[in-house]
């Protein structure tokens, strides 16, 4: 069923509103909210709007270090199963340490769509987000979005569908510090 769909894979930091967003995208009814013990898995759905878009939802993950099951799960598919391309929730509320995952999915070659949710709590968290400057720093789109509104989410599913078409992916490459990249180099020449 995947091969003649685009396969979008939803990818995000624990509780930033994925389950809410999958739901939403594809018109399913699973529980909000995290329960322990639960089998790591990823559910599959199409979107409702967009019927060639097959979209994955991933185990929430922090970052892409396989330390945890769930970084496991989502890492194996994402750098084996290699999607389309890639919808990251980043919690606009909390927006330092969920770029920290989106950093490291914008180097794995797949294009990415960062959905910057829950922009509904901003203004009463008196946040303001330069998103076109961020945009630009990252070198991929972001679509403001409020999976618990339903607000920007056909707009995220129209961008994910132009940057898989365009296989889109993030013109920045990160640098680090000279020291940072030499090991790195050194590193690179190991493995
Ligand atoms: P997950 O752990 O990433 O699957 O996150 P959930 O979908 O379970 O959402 C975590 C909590 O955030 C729930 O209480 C949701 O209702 C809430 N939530 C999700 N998206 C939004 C949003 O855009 N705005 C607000 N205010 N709350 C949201």
């Amino acid at each position: 069923m995947s091969d003649t769909k685009t396969v979008v894979a939803l990818v995000g930091n624990p509780n930033c509103g994925k389950t809410t967003l999958f739901n939403e995208l594809t018109g399913s009814n699973y529980d909000v909210g995290n329960r322990i013990g639960v089998t790591v898995e990823s559910k599959k759905g199409i979107c409702r709007y967009n019927k060639n878009m097959l979209i994955v939802d991933l185990p929430g993950i922090y970052s892409l270090s396989p330390y945890t099951l769930e970084e496991v799960v989502s890492r194996d598919y994402l750098l084996k199963e290699k999607p389309d391309v890639i919808i990251d929730l980043v919690d606009a509320t909390n927006i330092e340490r969920n770029l920290y995952l989106a950093t490291q999915l914008l180097e794995i070659g797949i294009p990415v769509v960062i959905a910057l949710n829950m922009v509904d709590l901003l203004k009463k968290n008196n946040i303001h987000i330069n998103v076109k400057g961020l945009s630009s720093a990252l070198g991929c789109p972001i679509v403001e979005t409020s999976a618990l509104k339903g607000t920007g989410l056909k707009e995220v599913v129209d961008e994910a569908i132009k940057c898989a078409n365009q296989h889109r992916v993030s013109s920045k490459q990160m640098e680090f510090p000279k020291a940072v990249e030499k090991a790195v180099n050194e590193i690179e020449s190991l493995v």
